[in-house]
């Protein structure tokens, strides 16, 4: 949702009545991961890297590694066969990030798209004012230095730049702030070319620009990140029981990806959080180590979006249904908006484990483990050949080859084989496959599942039908 509300001290404690939990549910975190493992382990093993970083780093921007690229596709990859292919009355769309900036007038963000920000006149600290002490607040004094602090402004959180060889206010552009507004200005056009009727929706996974000021906690909340979004179109009237449909659907979604349930609760949002145009809004919130946090919004955002670009475009956006005599009625839209980067931050944390698996009075006792489940899991399968010698390297890699086509792959040959099995559970790899010397007397390999350790010999003809198989029925235990 993109005008920002926060609850006011007076009425936080009075919104905590109005969390709608689903399933049985944590009050506290209680899994593995710190913010400083996950950041620790997302660096060392290429998923996620500052941006710049040999300059200091660029706060509020991350840059992907090797593994955080193959996670990232793969989360936008399982969203996007959800949102689509899975439901035959929404199809996908790939809007410009620059947009015409009467967008942004119409849609209310150059106005009302702010945060409400307090500087410390001391010590030059910047907050947000709804997260300063209420006792800070009433007396002025800054929460880390005691200094005076200035008046409560409004900070717009929209990226200003210029299109154009002349930097004048005539040729100001912005980067988008949400994916949302492309959708709306195109509905027609989807419409017309894919003959969609309502109900229907229309997906989209971009990048959203956001000059946020307190972008700590790793890449929760950043300047530069991605969203995934889906607006849904629906008569007017029809709107409540679509809103909560959409609610379902996207409850079940998280479950069928296999996250910790009883780390997912709902929250409605108050009276002082619900945007102008919202008529309801329910944030899925995932408990994150630094406690419960927003991870997606369901909302209903009425007609209000299609009758501003009706009067600040000038076209018609009514819809025109054929099948009813030509009714005319501007569409209400029930709007599902996730963080693609914040649910990568919620896959990592509810993947990561560590485990004893021996005694032995060591570090190696230990193991870490990312327990993605197998449609996310960079890599799916590793093909490990127990020696470099005696052919057993060139056997690995020939099934490697065999198997990549259909799966994402990985080779290696280097040091003992624990240690190897314990940087594939880091990755969070879900099967290792071993070559040894009955492969090749007898053509079988070890394949070893990451969550058991369990190991199990098989022909090597049958492996990519098993892990066919084990990726249909994997069902995660811890
Ligand atoms: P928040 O209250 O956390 O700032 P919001 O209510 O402003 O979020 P929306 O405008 O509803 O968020 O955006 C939809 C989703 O986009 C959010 O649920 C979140 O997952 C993601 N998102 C929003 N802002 C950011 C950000 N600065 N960095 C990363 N993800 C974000």
């Amino acid at each position: 949702m993109y005008i920002r509300k926060y609850p006011t001290s007076s009425t936080k404690s009075a919104l905590s009545t109005i969390i709608i939990p689903m399933a049985e549910q944590l009050n506290e975190y209680s899994g593995k991961a710190t913010m400083e493992k996950i950041t620790s382990l997302a660096k060392r093993r290429g998923f996620v890297f500052q941006s710049s970083e040999i300059y200091g780093g660029q706060s509020g921007a991350w840059d992907y590694g090797p593994l955080g690229i193959e996670l990232k596709n793969r989360i936008a990859g399982a969203w996007w066969k959800e949102m689509t292919q899975l439901h035959d009355d929404i199809v996908g769309l790939d809007a410009a990030i620059l947009m015409h900036p009467r967008t942004w007038e119409a849609s209310g963000h150059v106005e009302n798209f702010t945060d409400p920000l307090v500087d410390c006149k001391k010590c030059k600290a910047r907050f947000r004012e709804d997260q300063i002490p209420e006792e800070n607040l009433a007396a002025r004094k800054c929460p880390e230095c005691g200094g005076e602090m200035t008046d409560t402004r409004k900070f717009n959180l929209m990226f200003k730049t210029h299109i154009g060889a002349a930097e004048d206010s005539a040729n100001v552009i912005y980067l988008r702030p949400e994916t949302a507004q492309g959708i709306y200005v195109n509905y027609k056009n989807i419409i017309q070319s894919n003959r969609m009727k309502i109900p229907f929706g229309i997906a989209q996974i971009g990048k959203a620009f956001r000059n946020e000021i307190v972008t700590k906690n790793f890449i929760f909340r950043t300047c530069e990140f991605e969203q995934l979004e889906m607006q849904f179109f629906v008569k007017p009237g029809g709107d409540e029981e679509w809103f909560n449909e959409w609610r379902k659907r996207r409850w079940a979604y998280y479950e069928k990806m296999g996250v910790k349930m009883d780390h997912l609760r709902w929250h409605q949002h108050g009276s002082d959080e619900l945007a102008h145009y919202a008529k309801d809004a329910y944030d899925i919130q995932y408990l994150f180590p630094m406690g419960w946090r927003e991870l997606e919004g369901v909302h209903n955002r009425t007609d209000f979006d299609l009758k501003r670009h009706t009067e600040y475009s000038g076209k018609d956006m009514q819809y025109i249904d054929q099948d009813a005599g030509n009714e005319r009625y501007i569409p209400y839209i029930i709007e599902t908006s996730a963080g693609l980067t914040r649910t990568l931050l919620m896959i990592l944390c509810d993947a990561y484990d560590e485990e004893k698996v021996a005694d032995k009075g060591n570090d190696d006792d230990w193991r870490t483990v990312m327990r993605f489940h197998p449609n996310l899991a960079p890599i799916t399968v590793a093909l490990l050949p127990l020696m470099k010698k005696d052919g057993l390297a060139e056997l690995a890699k020939d099934i490697r080859n065999e198997l990549k086509e259909d799966f994402a792959t990985d080779y290696d040959q280097s040091g003992a084989i624990g240690r190897r099995y314990r940087r594939q559970d880091e990755a969070g790899t879900p099967f290792c496959v071993t070559v040894d010397y009955q492969t090749k007397e007898d053509g079988t390999v070890t394949l070893r599942f990451r969550d058991s350790m369990e190991q199990v010999r098989i022909p090597k003809e049958e492996l990519a039908a098993r892990l066919r198989k084990e990726i249909k029925a994997y069902k995660r235990e811890r």
